[in-house]
């Protein structure tokens, strides 16, 4: 039987390669698992990644980030992982017809948007009209007519975070979940909530268009931002009973390790802000000590 691989890395976001431009450089076998649905290929154009003063977009990030690991060494590259399982101190990685060894495992899955019902959303977002993440482009928001879709207290926090761009910002919602507090808030910021017929909302001339529950159209907004939450993408952790945090992320230590020897994790899976600088940072832990772990195990060049 072959050698196992250093660490199959479960994901080519940023955070998956990132890990392996680091791993390559450690002089480890690497083989990039992916699905090809890095929430990165949803960006336009970023504005708060460092190093990129005139924004950069997420495919040409990724691209960049492929093309930077290569002086270095060959990963190699599968599909998507169907399942995992520990094989002494080492971990089966399964895919559709192949099985792969290895010493480590990092996982790099990410999170899932929620969309909402929204005609033409796909063209929405590529003209960034339709957008998930306030942190990263609230600044592009300034002066419009912003709304955010969603119901209960969540939403109503990204509404009052936008605020501060726009003073006309509108929380698209039927009004379940919504605290009498964060009622009064909303009132109080200017927010406005509005009701809306259900599946009413679509995307044309620039703008997002949404009626009310009577069929009478609201005024158009020129930046929607979805506000359903995010499903973590953990489903291989299910089968190896690992515990979750209340957002379904997956859990690590200081150096990216889950709760299993030879399992880490990085980047928007893992709780905390999900933000490019963050899932490359984790990246850069996580390699490390996966390094340092094989190291300690006398796994090292032959
Ligand atoms: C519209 C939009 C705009 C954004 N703008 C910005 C911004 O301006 N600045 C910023 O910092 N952040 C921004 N973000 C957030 C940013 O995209 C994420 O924080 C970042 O992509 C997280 O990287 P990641 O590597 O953790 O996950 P991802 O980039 O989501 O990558 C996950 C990878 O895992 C793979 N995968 C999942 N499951 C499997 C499986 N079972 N088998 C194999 N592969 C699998 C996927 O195919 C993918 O390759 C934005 C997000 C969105 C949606």
């Amino acid at each position: 039987m072959s050698e196992p691989i250093d660490c199959v890395i479960i994901g080519a976001g940023p955070a998956g390669l990132v890990a392996a431009l680091y791993l390559l450089r450690f002089r480890r076998s690497v083989l990039i698992a992916e699905r090809g649905d890095s929430r990165a290929t949803m960006i336009p154009r970023s504005h708060n990644y460092p190093g990129f003063p005139e924004g950069i977009g997420g495919l040409d990030l990724l691209r960049r980030l492929q093309r930077q690991m290569l002086p270095y060494g060959k990963p190699e590259w599968g599909g998507e992982v169907l399942g995992l399982e520990a094989d002494g101190h080492d971990w089966r990685v399964i895919f559709k017809g192949r099985l792969v060894h290895a010493r480590t495992v990092l996982l790099a899955t990410g999170v899932r948007d929620r969309w909402p019902q929204l005609l033409d959303a796909q063209a929405a977002l590529q003209q960034g009209v339709l957008r998930f993440c306030p942190i990263c482009d609230g600044f592009e928001a300034i002066n419009k007519r912003v709304a955010v879709i969603g119901d209960g207290d969540h939403a109503a926090r990204e509404a009052l975070f936008l605020r501060r761009y726009s003073p006309s910002v509108t929380l698209l919602s039927d009004g379940g979940d919504l605290s009498a507090a964060m009622a009064v808030d909303l009132r109080q910021a200017g927010v406005a909530v509005e009701a809306t017929r259900q599946g009413s909302l679509r995307f044309a001339g620039g703008a997002v268009w949404a009626s009310d529950p009577q069929g009478r159209d609201l005024d158009p907004f020129d930046a929607v931002y979805g506000a359903l939450g995010v499903d973590p993408q953990t489903r291989l952790l299910a089968s190896l009973d690992l515990a979750l945090d209340a957002g379904g992320c997956a859990i690590v230590d200081g150096h990216q390790r889950l709760s299993r020897p030879g399992l880490y994790a990085a980047g928007d899976v893992v709780r905390g802000l999900n933000q490019i600088s963050v899932a490359v940072g984790e990246a850069a832990i996580a390699a490390t000590a996966i390094h340092n772990a094989l190291r300690e195990r006398a796994v090292d060049l032959t």
